[in-house]
């Protein structure tokens, strides 16, 4: 290719989400999602909806969302903003919040997406190596110095390990003069939020999904709370990109979702019940799983390639995800908590898988 639009395609490296397999019948373990449906009052809230007003915009504040994140979280609508997705929030937050004459700091194993949005606007990088045990060591981010600001899923991904709010907030405090955002995705599943520093440390940004743990990854919902400055920034950047990201089912849904606690609460034990389960049974198979407070499991069995268990899986119809690269993460699979029932699946398959030669 010799347009100048080539260049595109030969310097910008995307992200590659997990496969969402068009074979029916897979046992899907690898992106995350929740096993189990949304609340009903979700189901009701979109099924419910005035679809005549389908033919006018929704609302491009969001608001009646916002204050139901907002309410959720006892904050005010002013450190609240909302997107189509998590991914999209980051998006705004790398465009307005992270571009600095600093590298942008996060750990060098972690969401895959932060190396592709600084690439895409131009920001500069410098990961931060995970300590020899997987975990996130404050003290090395700190280490670096001068930043031009500090990002990191709590809980870790893919390790699922969470850095606990204590050395949260050591970092804010050391580090007052750039932006901290706490991706929080899986935090519902065991890690202690940072939502409850908002109101002490205006550099802090804690990025929240819908995806996960109110089972609606297919609605796009994901929310960022912060100072109202912050908040301020993302919206500038949105309306000047998309004023309306978020549709009206998904504003509907969307504040169902954050007002059902009780089908939330009871939704994740169970995945955190189940996940207790596993990783007993893992390890009683020789697995080393890594301390998980997120809704997957990073395993590896010893002695046995990761590529090759999770193509052995795949045969038996189990969908887990694998990473080839940083090298070091190349022998774990990433594993999705499922049903109970489709872990006495995965369970199966992988019997079948270790008891082939390796
Ligand atoms: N952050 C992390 C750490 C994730 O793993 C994901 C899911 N891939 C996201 C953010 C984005 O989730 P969503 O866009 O569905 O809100």
């Amino acid at each position: 290719m010799s347009r100048y639009w080539s260049d595109i395609v030969s310097q910008l490296t995307p992200y590659v989400p997990g496969e969402q397999p068009k074979i029916d019948g897979l046992i899907k373990l690898n992106t995350n999602e929740c096993p189990y449906g949304p609340s009903e009052k979700v189901l009701a809230a979109i099924n419910g909806h005035n679809t005549e007003a389908l033919r006018l915009y929704s609302d491009p504040q969001a608001l009646a969302l916002k204050e139901a994140i907002a309410d959720y979280h006892g904050l005010s609508v002013a450190q609240v903003f909302v997107g189509n997705g998590s991914d999209e929030v980051l998006a705004h937050a790398f465009m307005g919040l992270l571009k600095h004459d600093a590298p942008l700091l996060f750990p060098d194993i972690s969401y895959s997406f932060y190396p592709v949005y600084a690439q895409l606007y131009g920001i500069q990088t410098r990961p931060v190596a995970l300590a020899e045990d997987f975990s996130l060591r404050v003290d090395d981010l700190l280490a670096v110095g001068k930043n031009g600001g500090i990002i990191f899923p709590n809980p870790n991904a893919p390790t699922g390990i969470a850095l606990p709010l204590t050395e949260v907030e050591r970092l804010l405090q050391a580090n007052p003069d750039s932006v901290v955002v706490v991706d929080e995705a899986y935090v519902d599943f065991g890690a202690d939020t940072a939502a409850t520093l908002i109101n002490r440390y205006p550099q802090l940004l804690v990025v929240r999904t819908l995806s996960k743990s109110r089972a609606l990854a297919g609605l796009r919902v994901g929310y960022a709370l912060g100072h109202p400055d912050l908040i301020e920034a993302l919206t500038r950047v949105k309306d000047s990109f998309n004023s309306y990201p978020l549709d009206r089912l998904a504003i509907a849904g969307g504040v169902a979702a954050m007002q059902d606690l009780e089908w939330f609460e009871s939704t994740r034990q169970r995945i955190i019940t189940t996940r207790e389960r596993l990783v007993a049974a893992l390890e009683a198979r020789g697995a080393q799983v890594l301390p998980s407070a997120a809704n997957f499991v990073f395993a590896q069995f010893p002695g046995r390639d990761g590529a090759a268990l999770a193509a052995g899986l795949r045969e038996q119809r189990v969908l887990v995800r694998h990473f080839r690269r940083p090298e070091r993460i190349a022998p774990f699979l990433r594993i999705t908590i499922g049903t109970e029932a489709q872990t006495d699946a995965l369970l199966a398959a992988l019997d079948v898988v270790l008891a082939a030669a390796p």
